[in-house]
């Protein structure tokens, strides 16, 4: 009779457990910053998983464009040979975070001290472009108690976001602009990567709508705090 009530109980803890570790944003691992401390009209933009040779200077021409500053989640094996295109980032106002060295499936499950050591791989690649400690968001926002043991040991804050763009995804930008436009609220930090192939069209939209809503673009390091 108290079968049921068992199964039930674990089978709830589990969703739990599978939901703490995958949403960045449940906060039960670490306390990441998902959304900035804005009453104000103000956004940010993230990208994830660059630098990427061929989309990553289209991405800073639309921004370079619209004069609007950008953090850039780079992954560290991505960063070799890319220093011209890292220092055009950062010469052109944009943040650079830590989102791992290797980037891996497994990154979750490794050792604490094997996690520490592809953290600071990747800081080692960005100290020459940036010269304070970046922010890191762990790879696919996936959390549990050795990612935040090893943010913490490390001394980093963690960003996630608010808004997911799933822009890696879906084949039709207009269907992803849509959703973040949909969504657009003081404060949101949203998630996009560097390799979407349509990703400056997707940029023109989604500012464009954002703009002719009275918002303005922050970068998401920087942000202080503000209310209108
Ligand atoms: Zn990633």
């Amino acid at each position: 009779m108290f079968l049921p009530v068992i199964i039930s109980f674990f089978c709830c803890l589990l969703l739990f457990l599978v939901y703490a570790s995958a949403a960045i944003r449940s906060g039960v691992y670490l306390k990441a910053l998902c959304r900035l401390p804005a009453d104000e009209k103000v956004v940010a933009l993230t990208f994830d998983d660059g630098p990427d040779s061929a989309t990553t200077p289209k991405i800073l021409d639309v921004l370079s464009h619209y004069k609007i500053p950008a953090l850039f989640f780079c992954t560290g094996h991505k960063t070799e040979g890319q220093e011209d295109l890292l220092q055009r980032m950062v010469d052109e106002g944009h943040g650079l975070g830590n989102h791992s060295y290797g980037h891996s499936v497994f990154f979750p499950l490794l050792p604490l001290a094997r996690m520490k050591e592809d953290i600071q791989k990747c800081e080692e690649r960005l100290q020459r472009f940036t010269h304070r400690r970046p922010f890191f968001r762990p790879p696919f926002g996936v959390t549990n108690p050795t990612v935040a043991k090893a943010a913490a040991q490390l001394g980093y804050r963690t960003m996630g976001w608010n808004v997911r763009s799933f822009d890696t995804v879906k084949k039709n930008y207009r269907s992803v602009a849509k959703r973040i436009n949909k969504r657009l609220q003081p404060g949101n930090i949203i998630l996009l990567h560097d390799a979407t192939p349509a990703m400056p069209e997707l940029l023109n939209d989604i500012i464009h709508y954002a703009q002719q809503q009275g918002y303005r673009f922050v970068r998401a390091d920087n942000y202080m705090g503000g209310t209108t």
